[in-house]
């Protein structure tokens, strides 16, 4: 295991904490305390990092804004990297992939809810649908996050990843394997430093009214109230998770302060002080309850840490 006197030499010293809670770092609210949770300054500082955890056999996990995460009550043993300081973003106007395209370069720990305001401010669409989803660009490339039709397939470029032992390369949208919550990046263990988008332009006040009324939507059917990380489970091939779960009867079905969510079914949502206990007995309830009515298997869009 990792001292903590080579985090903080590697890191500096206001970069390290130690048993920093998890549930302060994901939007579930859930999740006990990581040993250590490291902020790194840069890419060297990253590299450094992975390398003293190889040789120390301490294992790590990258953070991203934590929304698409359910992390155990018992917290996590090792270094939590969290990537937020990696938010750089830029444009390039004028310069193209494809006629008329301008590429935006946005850093790992940028919010998406911020790189799609740039853009639009920009009069750049293609992003519309990222606007209202609560992650960072980095979790959003490792699951091909998407919405309303669109998902970062459509419109990433390239990525630059590192890879476990700190080398740095650069990947192409095809190379990055992209598919329904799913990217190279999950099964290589990389991790996505930045990323390059390619937009089309377009007229900034339609971009943004289009952003308006898909985050109405979002407010109307999501329960944005509670804690959540979003669609607990993944759509199964020729149905919808939240309407087999409301078909089953397990609408407000709860465990402790974790509940289906009363307004849309394929939210699990923690309502006060849910637990991961909580949450996964709500979870395996669900899964067994769906597959005894209608024989189809649910499995987890989000992530077990
Ligand atoms: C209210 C709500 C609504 C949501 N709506 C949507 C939606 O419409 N569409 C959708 O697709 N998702 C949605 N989500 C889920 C979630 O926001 C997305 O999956 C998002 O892309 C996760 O990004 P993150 O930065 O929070 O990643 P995290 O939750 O921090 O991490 C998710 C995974 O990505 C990995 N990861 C994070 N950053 C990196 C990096 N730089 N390099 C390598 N791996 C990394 C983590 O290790 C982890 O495996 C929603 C969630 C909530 C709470």
């Amino acid at each position: 295991m990792v001292q903590l006197a080579d985090l903080q030499r590697i890191a500096g010293e206001q970069a390290v904490r130690l048993q920093e809670p998890m549930s302060a770092h994901t939007t579930f609210r859930i999740g006990g305390p990581a040993d250590y949770f490291v902020e790194p300054g840069s890419e060297s500082v990253l590299k450094e990092l992975l390398l003293l955890c190889r040789e120390t056999e301490t294992p790590f996990f990258i953070l991203g804004n934590g929304s698409n995460l359910l992390v155990s009550d018992e917290g996590y043993r090792g270094v939590m990297i969290s990537l937020r300081g990696f938010d750089e973003i830029s444009f390039r106007e004028g310069e193209s992939t494809e006629a008329g395209k301008t590429i935006m370069t946005a850093g790992c720990g940028v919010l998406l809810s911020k790189a799609a305001m740039q853009a639009a401010e920009r009069g750049l669409t293609g992003f519309e649908f990222a606007g209202g989803i609560p992650g960072t660009l980095g979790g959003a490339v490792t699951m091909n996050a998407g919405a309303y039709g669109g998902e970062i397939r459509d419109v990433i470029f390239s990525a630059r990843v590192m890879t476990k032992a700190g080398d740095v390369r650069e990947l192409s949208a095809e190379e990055l394997d992209l598919s329904y919550r799913h990217s190279i990046i999950q099964e290589k263990d990389l991790i996505v430093l930045s990323a390059d988008f390619a937009f089309a332009h377009g007229d900034e006040e339609q971009i943004k009214e289009q952003m308006r009324q898909l985050n109405t939507q979002r407010r109307e059917k999501q329960p944005l109230e509670y804690g959540s990380a979003g669609s607990t489970f993944k759509r199964p091939e020729g149905y919808f998770a939240g309407k087999l779960i409301q078909d089953a009867g397990l609408k407000g079905y709860r465990s402790g302060d974790v509940m289906v969510s009363e307004k849309h079914s394929g939210f699990v949502v923690n309502v006060g002080k849910g637990t991961c206990g909580d949450a996964m007995r709500v979870i395996e309830h669900v899964q067994r309850t769906v597959y005894e009515q209608f024989g189809v298997e649910l499995e987890l869009e989000v992530k077990r840490v």
